[in-house]
């Protein structure tokens, strides 16, 4: 899990959004474990009531039929024993645990993130990456009061902008012609996509 936005300069993407994704696949796959094994880490869950819509279906996936059947019969019984009880609120929330661990992450890459940028090294690579997600580079700028960083990072976004820009007109243009000879702008959308919202899940 102990991962750095050093390595994270070799993808493409919001490197932010590339070191949480690994983060919570990391946390769903060890959670999801644990959930079948440890009593307490279920009951938790189950206080919890559960995941979120989203973290849900992403645990089932890594979960086998028979965990998601055993997690779930506790939870249905839970909820029985509420509305027999009458303790059932129409307040019931929702405390995902994957939820919770995703903003911790994100502080302490938000905080390597600036303490690297110290460095003139690592903004050299920092420009030669996608930059951040429009998400990732609000948040860095709101926590961020050093006017030179700042600026900095005013300049890269423009520039990774433009090249992702000339990316899309390069994958429409080849499209248009029929041409097989698709490079690095062959995800240019995916990679838009992403730049605009953050990576998929990512809570705003
Ligand atoms: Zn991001
Ligand atoms: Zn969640």
């Amino acid at each position: 899990m102990d991962q750095s936005l050093r390595e994270a300069l070799r993808y493409r993407g919001c490197l932010i959004c590339h070191v949480l994704d690994k983060d919570e696949s990391d946390f769903m796959a060890q959670l999801q474990y644990q959930t079948i094994k440890e009593g307490k880490v279920r009951q938790d869950v189950v206080s919890s009531n559960g995941y979120c819509n989203f973290h849900f279906y992403q645990m089932a996936r890594l979960a086998s039929p028979m965990g998601n059947a055993v997690l779930t019969k506790e939870l249905i019984g839970t909820e029985i024993e509420k509305l027999e009880t009458g303790s059932f609120g129409s307040t019931r929330k929702i405390d995902c645990a994957v939820c919770r661990y995703i903003p911790k992450r994100e502080d302490f890459y938000m905080k390597e993130f600036k303490t690297l940028l110290q460095e003139r090294s690592y903004r050299k690579e920092y420009e030669g990456t996608d930059g951040l997600c429009l998400v990732h580079f609000k948040r860095i700028l709101n926590s961020t009061h050093e006017r030179e960083l700042c600026e900095f990072l005013l300049s890269a976004q423009v520039m990774h902008l433009k090249l992702l820009r000339i990316e899309l007109e390069s994958f429409i243009s080849k499209v248009r012609s029929t041409s097989r000879d698709m490079g690095e702008e062959k995800n240019s959308w995916l990679v838009a996509i992403e730049r605009m919202v953050g990576k998929r899940g990512l809570k705003k």
